[in-house]
């Protein structure tokens, strides 16, 4: 692609943050280029199950490319996602809205009225990314609904509203969404893999939404180039510099722009202007890499061996019910055959300290040995599996540092992140009742007693001023002109749900207070 000398805007990452920037900036005339350091996929590119650890997993050390990202800090381990698309490609498509307390607390609590500002850029984020009702209950699905109706919560259980097309199955029709602009699509066959990403067309991934979109508008797109480095040249003016990150020669590049937005998620954009202040961007708000959050998550596997039924028959996550005012729970779900996660688990053991995570995880095995050691060895992993996402709006902040090559984990406030919520083995044990099955925790959260998120939030959060924030309510960076933060980086406070429509709502919402080109003064 031949680029241009200077854009008007260059946005680093094509995650949730970037797709909506880089769609609403083209729409308002201006020169948009788009830096991405992953790969860019077609349906078929992606593996059938995750045992394909090259295509799946994204270890550049390695050489694999794939989507998936694991990353792992002193206090949290990190999943996420890398390629044209960002999460949405490795996501389980869930997009419930926050309750009423993600609006008054955390940093920006005071800066606006976020329910009712909100509201419209939610509607907007759900129709762009067709949200829509999950029309399949799965056996794990059902299993939910009955639990919920032992701890009497029926009510609060509901299907979820997932980004996917629910045609016919596997039946190709042309764009159902966007009057005809959009790419053809095709109906989900319920096949439950969409963490590996979805081989049916059906996944309303952000390159058949946003992106697809905005590059017939106009968009530039660079992908499997990495920003490495942003110089400040004057008030307007920055360069850009990138390298390659699919390839051992690292070749480098340079671009010239106005304006610049960070939409690299908290990975990527946290690590980035951690760098940067040390060297170009020395004015950024101390506050940098502070609150830190997770939806203080805990992920319980549970296996049984006996079921008949198909456990892996559905979308990923097909279903939500809401357990007390601050928790949510869901069951999650992987497509036939991909039993990486298998290697990884171990009999369910809370306890502070390490060696009572190993005692009560010895005394499970000496109870049921047979059982347990059956089970692990399940040959149909995924169709007797369920993995229960248990999410609190409950807050605990990390901060994270630069140290030298990257980032490291810091505590901040309050209790640091745990998985070992008693809520949520209460529930995991009732869950494996209904399914006659036994819970299983990842191996990392017995050994070394940390949480796994795939909600890493915060970094870049809003403030009054640059000593109470990054970023203003607008998302504009504090102290420069024409910075940006827009990812799962600027998200203020905990929205105890996951937050992928947040992160597009109000990316939607910074893009709406950015002026036309021509209407520029
Ligand atoms: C397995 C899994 C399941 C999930 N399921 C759900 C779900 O059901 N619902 C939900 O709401 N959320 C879900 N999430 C979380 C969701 O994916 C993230 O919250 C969301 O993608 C974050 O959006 P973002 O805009 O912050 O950035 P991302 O979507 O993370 O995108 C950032 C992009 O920037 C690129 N990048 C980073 N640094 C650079 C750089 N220096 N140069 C160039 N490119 C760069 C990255 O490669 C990436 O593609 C899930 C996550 C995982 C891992
Ligand atoms: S369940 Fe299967 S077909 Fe449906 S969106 Fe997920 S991966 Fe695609």
């Amino acid at each position: 692609m031949e680029l241009k000398d200077k854009y008007d805007f260059v946005i680093i990452g094509s995650g949730f943050g970037g797709s909506v920037s880089a769609l609403r900036l083209v729409e308002k005339g201006y020169s948009v280029l788009i830096i991405e350091k992953g790969k860019r996929f077609e349906a078929k590119d992606f593996p059938k199950t995750n045992l394909n650890i090259k295509k799946w997993l994204w270890l550049p050390f390695l050489r694999f490319y794939g989507i998936f990202k694991m990353t792992f800090f002193k206090h949290v381990g990190i999943v996420s996602g890398v390629g044209f698309g960002g999460g949405s490609l490795v996501y389980a498509n869930t997009l419930p809205r926050p309750s009423k307390a993600f609006y008054n607390t955390g940093s920006w609590a005071k800066l606006n009225d976020w329910e009712s500002d909100l509201n419209n850029y939610y509607s907007m984020a759900e129709q762009m990314l067709g949200s829509n009702k999950t029309p399949l209950a799965g056996p794990a699905d059902e299993a939910l609904k009955e639990l919920s109706k032992s701890i009497g919560k029926e009510k609060e259980y509901e299907a979820t509203n997932v980004a996917v097309f629910f045609g016919e199955p596997g039946k190709t029709v042309k764009d159902p969404y966007f009057n005809g602009e959009g790419p053809d699509r095709a109906g989900c066959t319920f096949c439950g893999a969409c963490m590996t990403g979805c081989r049916e067309n059906a996944k309303n991934t952000l390159d058949k939404n946003y992106l697809y979109l905005a590059e017939k508008k106009g968009l530039d797109i660079i992908c499997e180039k990495e920003v490495i480095d942003v110089e400040c040249l004057s008030d307007e003016s920055y360069r850009i510099h990138f390298q390659n990150s699919t390839s051992l020669l690292k070749q480098k590049g340079k671009i010239e722009s106005s304006g610049l937005i960070f939409s690299g998620g908290v990975l990527g954009t946290v690590k980035l202007l951690l760098k940067l202040k040390k060297k170009s961007l020395t004015k950024l708000s101390d506050r940098l890499g502070c609150d830190i959050r997770t939806n203080n998550e805990s992920l319980i596997g549970i296996i049984n061996e006996k079921n008949p039924k198909d456990f892996s028959h559905g979308v990923a996550i097909g279903s939500i019910v809401q357990t007390d005012e601050n928790s949510h729970l869901e069951v999650v779900r992987y497509g036939k055959g991909s039993a990486f996660w298998r290697i990884t688990f171990v009999p369910l053991a809370y306890g502070k300290t390490f060696f009572k995570r190993v005692k009560v995880m010895i005394g499970s095995v000496l109870n049921k040995p047979f059982r347990l050691t059956k089970i692990s060895l399940q040959w149909n992993f995924t169709t007797k599996n369920s993995i229960l996402l248990f999410m609190q709006t409950l807050d605990s902040t990390l901060r994270f540092k630069s140290n030298g090559k990257g980032m490291h984990s810091t505590l901040q406030e309050g209790t640091r992140p745990t998985s070992f919520i008693p809520e949520a083995e209460k529930l995991a044990r009732l869950y494996s009742e209904k399914v006659n099955g036994e819970p299983f925790i990842l191996s990392t959260e017995v050994l070394f007693g940390i949480p796994t998120t795939a909600h890493i939030l915060g970094g870049c959060v809003m403030g009054e001023n640059a000593l109470q924030g990054v970023i203003d309510k607008d998302n504009k960076v504090f102290n420069y002109n024409k910075l940006w933060v827009v990812d799962g980086s600027a998200i203020s406070a905990n929205p105890g749900v996951n937050p992928s429509l947040t992160i597009t709502a109000l990316a939607e919402r910074a893009m709406d207070k950015i002026p036309f080109k021509n209407a520029q003064a």
